[in-house]
């Protein structure tokens, strides 16, 4: 069994509890317009080169053993920080077989693990993953189904699905919106997220102003242009 991985972050403190490795998968059945991680979206391993000629080589191919053994050579310190490890990506749960094994291999050695996901997957893998995390990150980027056809290329159904079995499966979870100028940050947008939220977490991110920065690098053109 092996997963293919694009980046791991180690101490991430805006990932979970604690201090935390960040292990990003490759691989997204969206596209959103915004997307600050574009290496993250096609399955294929990609090279991103610089303006200087350099190049980074972004997917490489892991065995569930072998990325555990990579991520546990920090168990002490996570343990000491109350931290784990999350899965981000990219879409994580594009890739279940290999989340379900490497999850179960790092639960036997205690580690606490979380997930930040679109939650654009099927409902029986939504479902069969999620409840393996102790906590979820799951993303509501916007509630018009219209909307979110055209600035994710995905159907609002898939996720809404999903998040109603989310809120009654027990896992504790957060919602997290990133807040994109022009797209969801209008009043109506917010009014929508928090009664959305009805009392449960919700994390607004700032949009990210270096989001376009990599699609150069990948020879792509960023979709959504110039923001302030
Ligand atoms: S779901 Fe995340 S990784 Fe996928 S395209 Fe959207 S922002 Fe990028």
């Amino acid at each position: 069994m092996t997963g293919r991985v694009f980046e791991t972050r180690e101490f991430t403190l805006h990932d979970g509890p604690g201090v935390r490795t960040t292990v990003f998968m490759k691989g997204c059945p969206l596209r959103c317009a915004w997307c600050h991680n574009p290496e993250g979206q096609s399955f294929e391993i990609e090279t991103m080169i610089r303006k200087n000629g350099d190049k980074t080589l972004c997917g490489r191919d892991w065995t569930a053993h072998a990325l555990a053994d990579e991520l546990l050579k920090n168990a002490d310190m996570m343990a000491q920080s109350g931290g784990g490890v999350t899965f981000s990506g990219g879409e994580p749960l594009a890739q279940p077989d290999f989340l379900r094994e490497i999850v179960s291999l790092l639960k036997e050695s205690g580690v606490h693990g979380a997930i930040e996901t679109s939650g654009y997957a099927p409902a029986v893998v939504y479902r069969d993953i999620i409840p393996r995390f102790d906590f979820v990150y799951q993303d509501v980027k916007l509630l018009d189904a219209a909307a979110f056809r055209r600035w994710t290329g995905g159907s609002l159904s898939v996720v809404l699905e999903n998040i109603a079995y989310l809120r009654g499966c027990g896992v504790p979870f957060a919602f997290r919106v990133p807040l994109i100028p022009g797209v969801n940050d209008d009043a109506a947008s917010r009014a929508a997220f928090a009664a959305f939220a009805d009392g449960c977490k919700v994390e607004y991110l700032p949009y990210n102003t270096a989001a376009g920065a990599k699609y150069p690098l990948l020879g792509r053109a960023y979709p959504m242009g110039a923001i302030t």
